[in-house]
């Protein structure tokens, strides 16, 4: 393993001769992939470096640095990519991974149903074999970025005979097929970030399989524990990057025009100098509340709740995972954001009315206070935080289960 001041004049030799902020968004995430920089963590055959965490530090510290733009954001690079890492076919490596990690495809996360989102392996979702395809049949909600994705991580059941985590099989799917019905969800933000998603007779081939027949329930685990370890750490850790995929439009752009852009996807208020907290001392600063007491100890707990949290992202990101640790980061990040909304609003007073690009803080303290309720709910709700906490963290008795082992056809449904 090479040492840090070794990968750091790598990186910066490498960018001195690569980035360039006039090439095309396509072709500078061609680049960073090839280069191995864009998934430092991963193995070299998937595209990495191999490097630990503080190597992999190094290189999104060098990329900020140098004024470029890190790999594609959205769901493929945080949640796909790890998946088929760790459960992909060579093939699915080769060509799956390029294509996320380069931005060419972008994928969201067709796992929660009406009646299943807690309870995600209750889900009624189906696949039947017909040939060597399957043909799908179901209904998805909370889709986020279902109309912007080509491609779908879609959970489906393939043996209801089968104990209820034991019949589920984890496909690719392609969004773009008759039978698939996108349906967006105005959320309180006013946008609607997500979607339910009918499926009505679509396909996918058995080479679309991730993971195995009927072994998605451990694919669906790497996956949701990406998600709980990306919720806390926020991503690669290197400047925002673009949304990626053919429907978003932004890979035949000028990359230069995503730097420190809203355009990047990048809120500004959790990237700024000081993370939430900073942002919003500043805040309290320019509307003369700083002095104000009640303003004033919200800050602080808020400054303190947020370094906590940046210490346990970097103790994991350091390899120490101790049982619970990813689920007692993604429940401080909820809380935190709780208390970022009462801090927020007590600055802002009448103003957190006026909403919009127009409106004091451009809208983006409006946007983050509306949104909070979110973040206790996605990737696993805070209540089931807790529930996981207690029996892996704390060793407390499970939930008892009078159905376990039985076949899914014969167990209640929740729907
Ligand atoms: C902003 C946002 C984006 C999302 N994006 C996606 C996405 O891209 N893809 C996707 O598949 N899903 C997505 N989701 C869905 C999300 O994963 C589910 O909403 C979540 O898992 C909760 O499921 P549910 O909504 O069905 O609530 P339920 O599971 O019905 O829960 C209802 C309430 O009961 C509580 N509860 C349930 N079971 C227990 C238990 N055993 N013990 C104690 N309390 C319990 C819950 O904590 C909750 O308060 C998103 C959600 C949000 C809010």
């Amino acid at each position: 393993m090479p040492t840090i001041d070794e990968v750091r004049s790598e990186v910066r030799a490498w960018l001195a001769e690569n980035w360039n902020p006039d090439i095309t968004v396509g072709e500078w995430w061609e680049r960073l992939t090839l280069s191995g920089y864009g998934a430092p963590k991963f193995p070299e055959h998937c595209y990495g470096r191999g490097y630990n965490q503080a190597l992999a530090n190094v290189v999104n510290e060098e990329i900020a640095a140098a004024g470029a733009i890190g790999p594609p954001s959205g769901l493929g690079y945080l949640l796909t990519a790890p998946t088929i890492v760790m459960h992909g076919t060579e093939e699915q490596q080769r060509d799956w991974l390029f294509r996320i990690i380069s931005g060419q495809d972008a994928w969201c996360q067709l796992f929660s149903e009406p009646g299943a989102g807690s309870d995600l392996a209750g889900m009624l979702c189906k696949a039947t074999r017909d040939g060597d395809e399957w043909i799908i049949e179901g209904q998805k909600v909370w889709t986020s970025t279902a109309q912007l994705t080509n491609l779908g991580m879609l959970l489906a059941r393939t043996d209801p005979e089968a104990p209820k985590h034991a019949g589920i099989t984890y496909f690719r799917f392609e969004m773009d097929q008759p039978g698939v019905t996108v349906r967006p969800l105005r959320e309180m933000t006013g946008r609607a970030l997500f979607n339910e998603v009918f499926i009505e007779g679509a396909r996918v081939k058995e080479s679309d399989i991730l993971g195995g027949l009927n072994n998605g329930w451990a694919a669906a685990n790497t996956t949701l524990a990406a998600e709980r370890a990306g919720l806390g750490s926020g991503g690669s850790g290197a400047a925002g990057g673009a949304f990626p995929g053919p429907i978003a439009g932004n890979l035949d752009q000028r990359v230069g025009d995503y730097v420190n852009s809203r355009r990047s996807g990048n809120t500004g208020a959790s990237s700024a100098p000081g993370g939430l907290a900073g942002s919003l001392i500043r805040l309290a600063q320019q509307k003369g509340k700083a002095e104000d007491p009640i303003v004033r100890q919200g800050l602080a707990k808020l400054w303190s709740m947020q370094t906590i949290g940046r210490y346990t992202s970097l103790r994991m990101r350091g390899g120490n995972v101790t049982a619970g640790l990813p689920n007692v980061a993604k429940l401080s990040m909820s809380e935190m954001l709780r208390l970022h909304r009462d801090v927020a609003t007590k600055i802002m007073g009448p103003d957190m009315f006026l909403y919009g690009d127009d409106a004091p803080t451009e809208g983006v303290v409006q946007e983050a206070v509306v949104f909070s309720p979110g973040p206790a709910i996605y990737g696993g709700t805070d209540q089931v935080q807790r529930n996981i906490i207690g029996e892996r963290a704390l060793g407390l008795p499970k939930e008892p289960d009078p159905y376990k082992g039985k076949a899914f056809r014969e167990t209640p449904k929740n729907a």
